[in-house]
């Protein structure tokens, strides 16, 4: 069995920390700073064994040298992106399996916001930890990849079980449920998500994992080839990767 930490660490981002219980190993995803994942792991007496990557980005890799003098863990990361990955000692690449004791992780390739971006999905668990690709309600900027690329790389994503609960690496979701509210202010699974997500950021609670399910659901990026959404854009039977590309591009401008 897989269980499953999130330490809220910087100003929104989330590191995960990944504890198999059969064998005691421990990974942590995309840990930004050591000192919260260290306290962390203390307390719960755990030894750090590996760190998975998502992408290069400094708020992902930040611990990766500390972490790794420190306990002596193996970082895992995209082969596309070994130079830019402090500490890589396991390169991998699309559909590679990860056997992290008695789990089984799955590597999916989804570039777009960095050309090497990568998840981990961890299907016995239900979950997934897909980084700055797709996050509750929204998805990552466009920073080295092209619509297409991320187009496709959502659509991977939006293909796993609706169960599958979305580890992401941000704590954005007010304001993408503001953006996509501009869009589509009277859609009623909109409208019900927006107010728990309200109702959990005033309480300081984390509104991520959010699951599959609700992500396709209410997740603009990921109905780019929704009708009801396409009429909302005046974009009515227009490829979904233009549609999509609109969506980014006002998400770029939105100020909420
Ligand atoms: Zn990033
Ligand atoms: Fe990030």
């Amino acid at each position: 069995m897989l269980e499953i930490i999130q330490i809220p660490v910087l100003s929104d981002n989330y590191v995960y920390l990944l504890h198999e219980t059969a064998s005691g190993l421990t990974a942590a995803v995309d840990p930004a700073v050591p000192e919260p994942v260290l306290a962390e792991l203390e307390s719960r007496e755990w030894r750090l064994t590996h760190i998975f990557n998502t992408h290069h980005h400094w708020d992902h890799i930040g611990a990766n040298e500390a972490l790794k003098s420190r306990t002596g863990c193996q970082v895992v990361g995209f082969r596309g992106d070994s130079r830019r990955i402090p500490g890589i000692d396991h390169l991998v690449n699309e559909g590679m399996a990860i056997e992290f004791g008695a789990s089984l992780g799955r590597v999916l390739e989804v570039p777009g916001h960095t050309r090497g971006h990568i998840a981990y999905w961890f299907e016995a668990s239900d979950a997934v930890f897909c980084g700055d690709t797709l996050f509750a309600l929204g998805c990552g900027r466009l920073f080295e990849g092209t619509a297409q690329q991320m187009w496709n790389s959502l659509c991977k994503l939006r293909a796993l079980p609706k169960a599958t609960r979305v580890y992401c690496a941000h704590e954005y979701t007010l304001s993408n449920a503001r953006f996509a509210l501009s869009l589509e202010p009277d859609y009623p699974p909109l409208l019900n998500r927006a107010k728990q997500v309200e109702a959990l950021r005033r309480e300081g609670k984390p509104t991520v994992p959010s699951t599959m399910g609700e992500e396709t659901l209410t997740n603009p990026f990921l109905r780019a080839d929704d009708p009801q959404l396409q009429r909302r854009l005046g974009m009515k039977g227009e490829p979904a990767v233009a549609v999509f590309a609109e969506l980014r591009h006002r998400k770029d401008r939105f100020r909420g």
